[in-house]
C-alpha cells in the first residue's frame, strides 16, 4: 500500500483528492471544517518536502455551475487552517486550470473549482479525468468520503499515474483502522451494531460474523430480534418481514460461535417524544401502547461488561433514540464504556452514519481510537466490499 511517506515531492507537482464537502451557513461560511483540518497532515507534508498541492474536491450538489456551491467560499477558511496562502482558480479543468498549475511554485497551494460544476466527474469521464491527470506528478488520494464512489477523480485519475498514486495519511488512516477491526485486531473483538433498522445494517452483519467474537445489537434493531424470539415489544419500532432474517442471523452466529448481545431491558415510552411517560420495562414485556427507545440500566451494565473485556471494538449506530434528552442515556453510556476500554488499551473504531454523530455530540471524539471520516464508505467497508477509490490505488 503505497502512501505520500514512500515519496518525496521535492519539486513535484501533487494533484490531491481531497473532501471539502464542507456545511457552510447562509452567509457562506464554513460551520464545521473537520474535514478541511483531516486533511492538513497530507497538505503539510508535501509542502515540507518541497512540493506543491493542487487541491480538487466537490462541495454539495450543484446542477452545472451554480455560484453557491462554489469552493471559493472555503478559501479563507482553508487559508486559516493551513496557515499557507491559498490561490484559487475557477473551473478544475481547461486552459485556466492547466496554467495555474502551471504557475504554481514549490510550496504553493492551488484549489480548483467545484468539481461538479462539470457533469462529467460523477459519470467518471475519461476524457475529464485525463484532463485532470494533466495539472499533476503525483496523484494523491485522500478523501475517504467518497472512496465509495467510481467518480474521476476518485478512480478513474488515477490510471493516468500507474507509478505515481498513491494514499494520503488521513485515507491511510481509515485503511488501517479498518483493517485492525477486520483482519488483524486483538481478540476479543467486539462489534456493537446499534441504529434503526436490521435491514440497513443486515450486510454488514452478514460480513462481521467471521470476524467478531461478540455482537451488540442495540437501538431500535432490538425489536425485530426480540419479537422473532417471542417476545413482546409493544409499539416498539419492528420489520416483520425481517424476523425469518433475525432468526438466521441468531442461528449463524450460533454455528460461528460469535455471541449476540441484546438488551434485556429497556426505557419505554408512552409516545415517540422527549416529554413522553417513561417507564422501564423487560425487553420481552414492553406493554401495548409503550415503545422502547433506549437501553434500560441492566443493558447497560451488560454491555459494560462486554466492552471491558473486548480488545478491539467497532461501533456504528446509536443504541437508542440519542436525539431525545430522555433517551440518550444508553448511547452516553456506551460511549462512556468505549472510552474506558480504550483508556485500558483497546483499539476503538467509530464509524458510520449517527454514532459519529453521536459520539461528537457526546464529546467522546477524542476518547476513542478513531473516529471514521466517512459515512457511506465507512458502511460499504464494513459491507466487506473493496471502495473503487482504494482498489484504484491499490492495482
Ligand atoms: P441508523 O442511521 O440506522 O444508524 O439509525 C439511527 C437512528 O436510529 C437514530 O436516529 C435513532 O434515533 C434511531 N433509533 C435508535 N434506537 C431507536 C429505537 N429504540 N426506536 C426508534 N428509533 C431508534
Amino acid at each position: 500500500m503505497k502512501t505520500i511517506n514512500d515519496f518525496n515531492f521535492n519539486n513535484k507537482k501533487a494533484l490531491i483528492r481531497v473532501d471539502f464537502n464542507v456545511p457552510l451557513n447562509e452567509n457562506f461560511e464554513v460551520t464545521d471544517a473537520t474535514r478541511i483540518i483531516s486533511a492538513k497532515s497530507t497538505i503539510i507534508k508535501i509542502l515540507e518536502d518541497g512540493g506543491s498541492c493542487i487541491l480538487m474536491s466537490h462541495l454539495g450538489r450543484p446542477k452545472g455551475v451554480q455560484d453557491e456551491f462554489s469552493l471559493r467560499h472555503i478559501v479563507t477558511k482553508v487559508e486559516d487552517i493551513l496557515g499557507v496562502e491559498v490561490r484559487f482558480v475557477s473551473d478544475c479543468v481547461g486552459q485556466k486550470a492547466e496554467e495555474a498549475a502551471a504557475n504554481l511554485k514549490p510550496g504553493e497551494i492551488l484549489l480548483l473549482e467545484n468539481l461538479r460544476f462539470h457533469d462529467e466527474e460523477k459519470q467518471g469521464d475519461d476524457t475529464f479525468s485525463e484532463a485532470l491527470s494533466r495539472l499533476g506528478d503525483i496523484y494523491v488520494n485522500d478523501a475517504f468520503g467518497t472512496a465509495h464512489r467510481a467518480h474521476a477523480s476518485t478512480t478513474i485519475v488515477a490510471k493516468y499515474f500507474p507509478e505515481t498514486k498513491c494514499f494520503g495519511h488521513l485515507l491511510a488512516k481509515e485503511i488501517e483502522s479498518i483493517k485492525k477491526v477486520m483482519e488483524t485486531g486483538e481478540k476479543p473483538v467486539l462489534a456493537v451494531l446499534g441504529g434503526a433498522k436490521v435491514s440497513s445494517k443486515i450486510t454488514i452483519i452478514e460480513n462481521i460474523l467471521d470476524k467478531v467474537d461478540h455482537l451488540i445489537v442495540g437501538g431500535g434493531m432490538t425489536f425485530t430480534f426480540i419479537k422473532a424470539q417471542g417476545g413482546h415489544i409493544g409499539d416498539s419500532i419492528c420489520e416483520d418481514d425481517k424476523m425469518d432474517l433475525a432468526r438466521d442471523i441468531m442461528k449463524l452466529a450460533e454455528e460461528k460461535n460469535v455471541q449476540i448481545h441484546l438488551p434485556v431491558d429497556v426505557v419505554a415510552a408512552n409516545a415517540f417524544s422527549n416529554d413522553a411517560e417513561r417507564q422501564i420495562m423487560d425487553v420481552n414485556e414492553i406493554s401495548e401502547g409503550w415503545q422502547g427507545l433506549d437501553a434500560g440500566p441492566k443493558s447497560k451494565s451488560i454491555f459494560h461488561d462486554v466492552v471491558m473485556m473486548s480488545k478491539t471494538i467497532l461501533w456504528n449506530g446509536p443504541l437508542g433514540v440519542f436525539e431525545m434528552e430522555n433517551f440518550a442515556n444508553g448511547t452516553i453510556a456506551l460511549g462512556n464504556s468505549i472510552a474506558e476500554a480504550t483508556e485500558n488499551g483497546a483499539f476503538s473504531l467509530v464509524g458510520g452514519g449517527d454514532s459519529v454523530a453521536a459520539v461528537k455530540q457526546f464529546g467522546f471524539e477524542n476518547k476513542v481510537s478513531y473516529v471514521s471520516t466517512g459515512g457511506g464508505a465507512m458502511l460499504e467497508s464494513l459491507e466487506g466490499k473493496t471502495l473503487p477509490g482504494i482498489a484504484a490505488i491499490l492495482n
